[in-house]
């Protein structure tokens, strides 16, 4: 460290889409990058996910020094930079996609959660980008960060926090670098289960120099400020599942959610006054990342997991004929279904109306008869939540990322700065 060391961030993508940040701290020889996702646009039908298509579609930063250079073709410059690390926020994809083309050498550190998740939602190989030299299912290594201690990296220090969103351990990130204290929020809210863990941190990084927050909320000026219709916050949701149960106790009961909002399905599995059922599938991760065990069946002719135990099997053909004990996750298969049958879409896939699928999916299940119910909780602050969450922090600066429309988050206790693509700041 010189006297003349100033701390620069550097912002190489998801900065006016939902989803995707990449932004590197710096400071004299030590250099941080979080997070490591892929911009979701299925519109883009991409011939391939290569790293040329996806740098060329903007997917991913053009980050220099921390991508693979067996993918890259280009070397680290290690004489410049002696101290690099990567951190990534949440498992959601648009966060955590891209990390298999981290280089090796690089630590890459996650909640310990999203650590040991990861690796099983890979273990098809059909989650994360694959990583070059490596068999189909690989998943670089995760180191998992013990909350709220430091890691050095060089001249910075980093924190992981316990935080709040619809993926199970997502965190964020507290950057101290010699002379400023930074903090990127990765997706945050304040209706889900943990609203305390959120204002936690928020308030551990009061007065911070640069606060990088999420504004997915604010995306769809034309929503902003409207009194929404759904559940407010994760615990109506489930209430409003065992409503549904209890009003229709002679009625085939489904129902699928995201594979990584975890937290949400224990909730249901806890609260359910009928048994519930997962695919075999979604029962292993939850044994495998989580040791835990659950009621599981499997399709007709699916391979068995090791990991699951058989006297917990229940037989798909008493699933299908069930219409008062199982509130069961179905996956596939829908005209097994029973007529007049309830299914319950929490943000499940397909998501919503954005993705092609949804509309012909919606469809299939009203010709069958059945009810399609969708109860969303959303895993992002709404505008309001937004003016929350910066009042306890009243940054010095801020920086909204990961929405539509940065410009319309505000900052009354100091600067904002709206960075383009790729585009340094010196703090
Ligand atoms: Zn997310």
């Amino acid at each position: 460290m010189t006297l003349k060391d100033k701390t620069t961030v550097t912002f190489y993508n998801g900065l006016t889409t939902i989803g995707g940040p990449m932004i590197e701290v710096a400071y004299n020889k030590s250099h941080v990058l979080f997070d490591l996702g892929e911009v979701y646009r299925p519109e883009l039908n991409l011939p391939d996910e290569s790293y040329q298509t996806l740098i060329k579609y903007q997917l991913i930063g053009d980050v220099p020094n921390f991508y693979d250079p067996a993918i890259t073709g280009k070397q680290l410059d290690h004489t410049r930079w002696e101290h690099a690390a990567a951190y990534i926020s949440h498992l959601h994809l648009d966060h955590s996609k891209a990390l298999n083309l981290l280089a090796p050498e690089i630590p890459l550190y996650a909640g310990p959660i999203t650590a040991a998740l990861l690796p099983v939602l890979n273990q098809n190989g059909d989650f994360l980008l694959p990583a070059t030299n490596h068999e189909k299912g690989y998943t670089r290594s995760i180191i998992p960060a013990k909350y709220k201690s430091p890691i050095t990296v060089g001249d910075i220090t980093l924190e992981v926090w316990p935080s709040d969103h619809d993926a199970y351990g997502a965190t964020g990130l507290i950057i101290k670098t010699p002379d400023k204290l930074i903090a990127f929020t990765g997706d945050i809210r304040l209706h889900g289960y943990h609203p305390e863990w959120v204002k936690e941190y928020l308030t551990a990084v009061k007065n911070a120099d640069l606060f990088i927050v999420e504004g997915t909320g604010i995306s769809w000026p034309e929503h902003i400020g409207q009194e929404f219709t759904g559940p407010k916050n994760e615990d109506e949701l489930t209430e409003k599942i065992v409503q549904l149960e209890q009003e229709n106790p002679k009625r085939q009961i489904t129902f699928n959610t995201y594979p990584t909002n975890v937290e949400r399905l224990l909730k249901i599995v806890e609260e359910s006054p009928r048994k519930v059922v997962l695919h075999a599938k979604r029962a292993d991760l939850l044994k495998e990342a989580l040791n835990k065990d659950y009621h599981y069946y499997y399709l007709p002719g699916e391979k068995k997991y090791e990991s699951l135990d058989p006297k917990l099997e229940i037989a798909y053909e008493d699933l299908v004929k069930d219409n008062h004990e199982y509130l069961w996750q179905v996956v596939t298969n829908y005209g097994d279904l029973m007529k007049n049958g309830l299914y319950i879409h929490s943000n499940a896939e397909p998501l919503g109306d954005f993705d092609p699928a949804y509309k012909p999916f919606v469809d299939a299940l009203e010709r069958q008869n059945i009810e399609f119910v969708a109860l969303r909780c959303s895993g992002h602050a709404d505008d309001k939540e937004l003016k929350e969450i910066i009042g306890l922090v009243q940054p010095r600066i801020l920086c909204p990322v990961h929405t539509l429309h940065p410009e319309l988050a505000e900052n009354p206790y100091g600067d904002r700065i709206l960075p383009k693509r790729g585009q340094t700041i010196t703090l």
